[in-house]
C-alpha cells in the first residue's frame, strides 16, 4: 500500500517537490519536471528522460552530470503531457540539441513526439531513442514493439556519458540506439502494486505463484508459475535472456538485478550471486554490475534481470563517472550552481507583439475553435457509441474535454492586451487540448493545432498560401506523430483527402471559403468510406472484424468539424471585412 499522502490526486506533484527539496544540489524544479541545478557546459547534448511517476529512481533520480540533463515527470503511471516534456527539454537544452529517451509506451510516444515536433520547429534539434528491452512484450523480430523497463538505465547511462564526453547529437543518438539494441530484460512479479488512494491493487498474482514477464504497470505477463526457488528463478531469467541475445553479442555483459519496490536488498543480492555464477558458467564476464532499486513500480513485489552485451565503446561509457541523486559512479569535479530563470522571468521575456493582421487572425482562431466545440458537443454521444464498437468508447468525451480546454486557453490568450498571434493562440489551445483530452486523438489534435499555429506565425499579412501551409502542417503533424497511412482506418483517411482537396482548390484559384467547402465535402465522403476498411492502427485494431461496416470515429469527428468550420466561416474567409465581424460575433 501507498500510505503517506494528504490527497492522492497531489501525490506525484508533492513527492516530486519533496524529492527536489532533498536534492537541491542536483536538481531544480521546472514546470513539468526537473532539470540539473548545476551548470551544463554550453553546447553539450541534453539527454531528457521521463515517463510516469511511481518508478523512482526512474526518472527524476537519474538527473545529474554524466547522466540526464532533465526529466519530464507525469502523474502516477501516466505519461507527462507534451507541454511538460517541451518545457523540461527547453530548460535542459544547452545548445547542443536534445535527445529524448524513454520507455516505449503509446502515451509517452505521442506526448514526447509532440514535444519533439515543437522543439524542432523552434530550432532546438531534437531526436528520440525509445527503450525496448522487455523481451516478454514482443518477439525478437519485432523488437521495436517491445516496451521499456529497467533497460532504461543502460540506455540513459551510456547516452548521458556520451553527452558528458562532448559527443554531438549524432554520436549520442548512435550510442543510445546501439545500447538499446544490445539490452534485454525480463521481469517477474510476486504481488501487485496499488496506486495512492486506491483500495485494491492494479492486478494480483495467484497465491503461491509468480507471474513471468509482467510489465511495470501490471501489463499482463507471459505465464504464471508456481513460486520457484532462488536457484530456479536465476536459471529461468538467465536462460530466457541468453536465448534472446543480439546477433553480434560479445562475451562481456553488464548485469542488473532490479527490485520493483518491495523486494528486500538481501533477497536481490542472494539472487544476484546465483545469476553471476550462471553467467560465468555460460562463458560471460560480468562488468560493473548493479543490484538494487533502479526502475520500480510503486510497491510491486517483483524484480527483473537486465543484460547489456558490451562492446569496447559501450563499456567505456558504461564505466564513465556519473553523479545523480540515485546513481553514482566514479568521481566528477563538483559543478557550480546555475541560475535558472524563474517562471516570472520567462513570462516577461516572451511578451509577444502581434501584428494587427496576426492579432485579428488570432481572434478568428479562437472563434473557429468555439465552432469546433459546438459541433463536438452536439455529436459527443454519437462519437462515443461509434468508438465503443471496436474501441474503448471514449472518443466523444475525449474530444469534448480536449476542445473545451482548447477554447478556454485560446480565449484567454487572445484576450491579452493587444491580442495574440495565431501562433500563440493555437499553441496554447493545442497544449490544453492534448493535456485535457487524454487518448490518442487528443495528442494528435493537440499537435496538429500547434503545428498549424506555428505555420501561421506572427506576420504582417496573410494570403491563401498561408492557409494552405497551415493545413499542410496540421496534416503533417498527425501523420508524423501517429504514423498511420491511408487505408489504416484512422482520421488520416479523412484528413489527407481534406488537405488535398483544399490545396488543389486554392491552387486552382478558388477562394479560401470555396476551397474549404470542397475540402469538407471530400472529408465527409472519405470518412463514410472508412466503413469498408479494417483498422490497422490504434485501439480498434484487435477488434477489426467488429469495426467492419462502421466508419472510423476519428475520421467521422474530423469530417464533422471540417463541415462546421466550412459552414460558419465560408463567406468570412473570402472577405476580410466579414471576417472581422465574424470574430466579434
Ligand atoms: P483512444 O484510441 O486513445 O481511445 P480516441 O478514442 O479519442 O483515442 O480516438 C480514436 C481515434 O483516434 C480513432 O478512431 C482514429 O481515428 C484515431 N487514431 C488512432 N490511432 C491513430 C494513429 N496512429 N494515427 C491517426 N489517427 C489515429
Ligand atoms: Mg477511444
Amino acid at each position: 500500500m501507498t500510505q503517506i499522502f494528504d490527497n492522492p490526486a497531489d501525490f506525484a506533484d508533492e513527492a516530486l517537490d519533496g524529492f527536489v527539496a532533498a536534492n537541491r544540489g542536483y536538481v531544480a524544479r521546472v514546470d513539468g519536471g526537473v532539470v540539473r541545478s548545476t551548470e551544463v557546459p554550453a553546447g553539450q547534448v541534453a539527454l531528457v528522460v521521463g515517463g510516469g511517476s511511481g518508478h523512482y529512481p526512474a526518472f527524476a533520480g537519474l538527473v545529474g552530470p554524466g547522466l540526464a540533463a532533465g526529466s519530464a515527470c507525469g502523474n502516477m503511471f501516466a505519461s507527462p503531457a507534451a507541454g511538460q516534456v517541451y518545457r523540461v527539454a527547453k530548460a535542459a537544452s544547452a545548445g547542443g540539441g536534445v535527445l529524448l529517451s524513454y520507455g516505449n509506451y503509446a502515451g509517452d510516444v505521442l506526448h514526447f513526439g509532440q514535444a519533439q515536433l515543437r522543439l524542432n520547429a523552434e530550432g532546438i534539434e531534437t531526436r528520440t531513442v525509445l527503450v525496448t528491452d522487455d523481451i516478454a512484450s514482443a518477439p525478437l523480430d519485432q523488437i521495436e514493439k517491445r516496451r521499456g523497463i529497467a533497460g532504461d538505465l543502460t540506455v540513459f547511462k551510456i547516452a548521458g556519458a556520451a553527452a558528458e564526453a562532448g559527443l554531438d547529437l549524432d554520436g549520442v543518438e548512435r550510442l543510445a540506439i546501439r545500447t538499446n539494441y544490445r539490452t534485454r530484460s525480463l521481469g517477474v512479479a510476486f504481488d501487485g502494486c496499488t496506486l495512492p488512494g486506491a483500495d485494491a491493487p492494479l492486478f494480483t498474482v495467484p497465491e503461491g505463484h509468480m507471474s513471468l514477464g509482467l510489465g511495470i504497470h501490471g501489463e499482463p505477463g507471459i505465464s504464471d508459475h508456481p513460486m520457484p526457488t532462488a536457484s530456479e528463478l536465476a536459471e529461468l531469467l538467465v536462460s530466457r535472456l541468453l536465448a534472446d541475445k543480439p546477433h553480434d553479442a560479445g562475451s562481456r555483459v553488464v548485469a542488473i538485478v532490479n527490485g520493483l519496490g518491495t523486494v528486500k536488498y538481501d533477497e536481490l543480492f542472494l539472487l544476484f550471486g546465483k545469476i553471476e555464477k550462471l553467467l560465468i558458467a555460460a562463458g560471460l564476464t560480468v562488468v560493473e554490475p548493479e543490484c538494487g532499486e533502479l526502475v520500480t513500480s510503486l510497491d510491486m513485489s517483483g524484480l527483473s534481470l537486465t543484460l547489456l552485451w558490451l562492446d569496447e565503446e559501450l563499456e567505456h561509457y558504461w564505466a564513465a563517472p556519473a553523479d545523480t541523486p540515485a546513481f553514482r559512479k566514479g568521481s566528477l569535479a563538483p559543478r557550480p550552481r546555475r541560475e535558472l530563470a524563474g517562471p516570472e522571468a520567462a513570462e516577461t521575456a516572451d511578451v509577444e507583439r502581434p501584428t494587427p493582421a496576426a492579432a485579428e487572425l488570432g481572434r478568428q482562431a479562437a472563434a473557429v475553435l468555439r465552432q469546433v466545440r459546438d459541433v463536438v458537443v452536439e455529436h459527443e454521444d454519437e462519437l462515443g457509441k461509434l468508438d465503443a464498437i471496436a474501441g474503448d468508447g471514449d472518443h466523444g468525451i475525449g474530444m469534448r474535454r480536449g476542445v473545451e480546454a482548447a477554447v478556454t486557453a485560446a480565449e484567454q490568450t487572445a484576450a491579452n492586451d493587444g491580442g495574440a498571434s495565431p501562433a500563440s493562440v493555437l499553441t496554447a489551445a493545442g497544449e490544453a487540448w492534448s493535456e485535457r483530452a487524454g487518448g490518442t486523438s487528443g495528442a494528435l489534435w493537440g499537435s496538429a493545432i500547434i503545428a498549424a499555429g506555428l505555420a501561421l506565425g506572427n506576420r504582417v499579412s496573410y494570403s491563401g498560401e498561408d492557409a494552405a501551409d497551415a493545413v499542410t502542417a496540421f496534416a503533417e503533424a498527425i501523420t508524423e506523430l501517429g504514423k498511420a497511412d491511408r487505408g489504416d482506418k484512422t482520421m488520416v483517411d479523412a484528413l489527407l483527402p481534406f488537405r488535398d482537396a483544399f490545396c488543389t482548390a486554392l491552387g486552382g484559384g478558388a477562394s479560401a471559403g470555396d476551397a474549404l467547402a470542397a475540402a469538407a465535402a471530400a472529408a465527409r465522403a472519405a470518412a463514410d468510406a472508412t466503413a469498408d476498411l479494417r483498422p490497422l492502427k490504434g485501439r480498434a485494431r484487435p477488434l477489426a472484424e467488429k469495426s467492419l461496416g462502421h466508419p472510423d470515429p476519428g475520421a467521422v469527428s474530423f469530417a464533422l468539424i471540417a463541415a462546421q468550420i466550412s459552414a460558419h466561416t465560408e463567406g468570412r474567409l473570402a472577405n476580410p471585412e466579414l471576417a472581422k465581424q465574424g470574430a466579434q460575433a
